[in-house]
């Protein structure tokens, strides 16, 4: 396989996808997890607010939790967890969009 057949999507090699995440309209991210289960490159990672770090953390709490795109890297823009997500919480920009 020649060089130039890995690049049939070059902005992979050059800036990943922007992704924002509406956290007033993604509220249960713990119970929900719906990106995070459709996305093939494992994007997706539910991570304790800050101020709650360390705690003793009640999972129905609203803001315990967020949902957040630690891998941005791997990202192909897909958007399978845009059209997973029930609350249309999130937007995936591709770099020049
Ligand atoms: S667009 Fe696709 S690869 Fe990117 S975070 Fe969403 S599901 Fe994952
Ligand atoms: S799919 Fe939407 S509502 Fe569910 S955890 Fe992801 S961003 Fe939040």
């Amino acid at each position: 396989m020649g060089a130039n057949a890995l690049r049939t999507e070059p902005w992979i090699y050059l800036k990943p996808p922007k992704i924002e995440i509406d956290y007033r309209k993604c509220s249960g991210p713990l119970q929900c997890r719906c990106c995070q289960t459709v996305c093939p490159q494992a994007v997706f990672f539910v991570d304790t607010v800050t101020v709650v770090r360390s705690q003793k953390i009640d999972p129905n709490e609203s803001d315990a939790y967020k949902i957040k795109a630690r891998f941005r890297d791997r990202c192909t823009a897909c958007d399978k967890c845009v059209q997973a997500c029930p609350e249309a919480a999130i937007k995936v920009y591709t770099p020049g969009t």
